[in-house]
């Protein structure tokens, strides 16, 4: 924890006895420095400290998540922020009536020790542009950079403004001054500028390393003011909320007590001023402040360790003092916690190829992998890579497949050996009628019944096939897409190679499946001895049919069950012939079908084969090479624009932090050498 390795890198002002009361010195007002010399000193000591926590601010390193020390200027719009800036800035601010300050302002104070050396002032942009301005010019270049960035109405940005000034005798602190809160939009301001501001404020106050300067009127009722209210909602105990009271001159009365009573849990206490007034000089104002507060009948009676901007001064450099080395410790870890995961991230991000040989490696290795891996899962059956992915254990899906192909099959309503019983060969026999002896039974009536029936499954086959090469598609593609997931442009390539192949091969299997449904139609062969036993055992049982044929509604063939011959009767001189052709084909059909599924199998699997151990190879080698495709594998070098665009933010936040790392390793060198000295 920070607290722990608490560093006492500053004697701060509250550690000499002498410290308070060595300030001001009221009758001489010409060129009166606002820090005591004893303060120079320590300005000395911090100044380096305070220098790096404002590199880092400038390296925007609070964009990477990490929180520095910040004194933020907070209150009612008009309750005098700018007045108290200008106060210890000892410049002119932008300052009135109305909403002056829409841009966070970062104000960094630095005394200038130097005695010969002018002032010097500039204004820092966000992106590093800085412009120098001249002291009685500060208002309208900060007016100016507003607008800039701002717009020139009175809306309000989130984009901070820097303004630096090397002065003598100003304190060496660094605070943000934020836009006052308003309640109620004015001409030209958006409906939600109380949200707007509310959220620039919450964004500087939430951090628990800043310190919250909440600058309240004397004129005002503590209680009843937005920016308690803010303060309030991040800082309950108000330990890290210091109170300034502006405006002592217009309501002295009762002040004393309300500082006293501090209704508003301040926890770093109150300070009481009296800033600079229309055209006064800042000595004169410095002058009529300690004045007020040493003659002001009620004023005085108010402790002089509350009152006045040099008390202020030095109780905000002490606080920044201690705040800063509170959580130094803490934002050297984290800056080394972020730069060693930035590290690791972008150590993780794919691998980039530099040339077309790394390319051709890169590629090859994948396609080895790809291919190992479709070979485990489609021909071997071990799904070892895929252990809870049903969908990739492909031999015992696509067996399931086949199962129910054959289902499918034998289970259609052509495929019912009972169905039209002797109907279907009546009206064929009826339709083959020629002048010849009537003991032949006609060849052609039988494949014309074949054909139709195989015509009425044709369907299922060509289905399978259509099924079976969408799930091989969704397989490959799952195994090339995580297999290559790191090389974009090798993604494209082999993603669109997957997708041709597999559209080939579908329909080269349709082509296929086609041919066999038509040989299926052309010839009636077989040489399975299965086919006359069968029919053999049927026509055993055709003349007890005969027999009772005239007499019965339904008859029960063995092999059948029961038939319905009621249709039939009417074409006696057709039955004997009727009989045997339907049995013929039940003896046939299922060797029809057997032979269907058995050669969708072998082909199946010499697709398959094919598919994995030559065609994909080709063809994504086909397509990385292809001429339409630009340089072929010169391609590949290149960046996903999303990989690509997270690479070039992790160097740029590693350049960051390792900046700010190096500022830290010197700063923390030299406390820990000037604690040994
Ligand atoms: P901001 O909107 O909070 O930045 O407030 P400003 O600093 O612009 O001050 C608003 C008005 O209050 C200005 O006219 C100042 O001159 C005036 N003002 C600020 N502080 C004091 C003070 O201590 N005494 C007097 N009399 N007027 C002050
Ligand atoms: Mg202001």
């Amino acid at each position: 924890m920070a607290g722990e390795k608490r560093i006492s890198l500053i004697q701060t002002p509250d550690d000499d006895e002498a410290g308070s009361d060595k300030i001001i010195k009221f009758d001489d007002t010409d060129e009166l420095p606002l820090i005591a010399p004893i303060f120079s000193s320590y300005n000395d000591r911090i100044r380096p400290v305070l220098d790096a926590v404002d590199r880092l601010r400038n390296l925007a390193v609070m964009d990477e998540g990490i929180e520095l020390p910040t004194i933020v200027v907070v209150g009612d719009q008009s309750s005098g922020k700018s007045s108290v800036l200008e106060s210890l800035a000892r410049i002119s601010l932008p300052r009135g009536q109305g909403i002056c300050t829409r841009v966070p302002l970062i104000i960094r104070l630095q005394n200038q020790t130097n005695p010969h050396h002018d002032p010097e002032l500039y204004l820092q942009y966000n992106n590093g542009e800085v412009v120098h301005v001249k002291e009685e010019n500060t208002s309208e270049a900060i007016n100016l950079a507003t607008e800039t960035l701002a717009g020139d109405g009175k809306g309000i940005s989130k984009t901070p403004l820097t303004l630096v000034v090397k002065k003598k005798g100003v304190p060496d602190l660094t605070m943000v001054d934020l836009p006052g809160i308003t309640r109620v939009p004015v001409h030209g301001q958006p409906d939600n500028i109380f949200d707007q501001i509310k959220d620039i404020i919450m964004e500087y106050i939430q951090p628990e390393a800043s310190i919250i300067l909440n600058v309240l009127q004397a004129t005002h009722d503590f209680s009843t003011c937005e920016s308690i209210r803010m303060s309030h909602s991040v800082d309950r105990t108000g330990e890290r909320t210091l109170a300034v009271v502006t405006k002592s001159d217009k309501a002295p009365e009762g002040l004393l007590e309300k500082i006293t009573a501090n209704d508003v849990n301040i926890g770093l206490g109150y300070v009481c001023v009296r800033n600079r007034v229309g055209d006064e000089s800042y000595e004169e104002a410095r002058y009529r402040e300690a004045t007020l507060f040493q003659t002001h009948s009620e004023l005085s009676k108010i402790d002089k360790s509350m009152v006045g901007i040099p008390v202020l001064a030095q109780k905000l450099m002490q606080i920044q003092a201690k705040s800063i080395a509170r959580n130094l410790p803490d934002i050297v870890v984290k800056i080394n916690d972020k730069l060693n995961h930035n590290l690791v991230e972008i150590k993780k991000l794919p691998k980039v190829m530099k040339s077309v040989a790394e390319a051709m490696t890169t590629v090859m290795r994948i396609i080895g992998v790809v291919k190992e891996t479709l070979r485990k899962i489609l021909l071997r059956g071990e799904y070892d890579e895929y252990p809870d992915e049903k969908n990739m254990h492909c031999r015992a899906r696509l067996v399931e497949m086949l199962n129910s192909f054959s289902d499918e099959l034998m289970n259609c309503p052509g495929s019912d050996r009972t169905r039209n019983f002797l109907m279907d060969e009546i009206k064929h026999l009826e339709e083959a009628k020629e002048i010849a002896l009537p003991n032949f039974l006609p060849r052609t009536v039988f494949l014309a019944l074949l054909r139709e029936k195989v015509k009425g499954v044709s369907s299922v086959p060509i289905a399978f096939v259509g099924k079976l090469w969408d799930y091989v598609e969704e397989v490959v593609i799952t195994v090339l897409v995580s297999r290559v997931e790191d090389y974009h442009q090798l993604q494209l390539s082999t993603r669109i190679a997957g997708l041709n192949l597999i559209e080939k091969m579908k329909e080269r299997s349709l082509n296929w499946v086609m041919e066999a449904v038509e040989m299926e139609k052309i010839t009636d062969y077989t040489c399975n001895p299965e086919f006359v036993s069968e029919w053999n055992k049927f026509m055993a049982q055709r003349d007890t049919f005969m027999s009772v044929v005239n007499s019965v509604g339904s008859i029960n063939i063995e092999g059948f069950g029961s038939v319905e011959v009621v249709n039939a009767k009417p074409f006696p001189q057709h039955l004997h012939d009727a009989y045997d052709l339907r049995m013929r084909m039940a003896a046939y059909w299922r060797i029809v079908l057997r032979r269907l599924v058995d050669s969708m199998a072998l082909h199946m699997q010499l697709s398959v084969h094919k598919l994995v151990n030559e065609e994909l190879e080709k063809e994504i080698v086909n397509e990385l090479m292809a001429p339409h495709n630009g340089n072929g594998l010169e391609r590949l070098m290149e960046e996903s624009p999303s990989v690509a665009s997270k690479r070039a933010k992790l160097a740029s936040s590693i350049k960051k932090l390792k900046e700010c790392k190096e500022i830290l390793a010197t700063i923390m060198n030299r406390i820990a050498t000037s604690k040994g000295g």
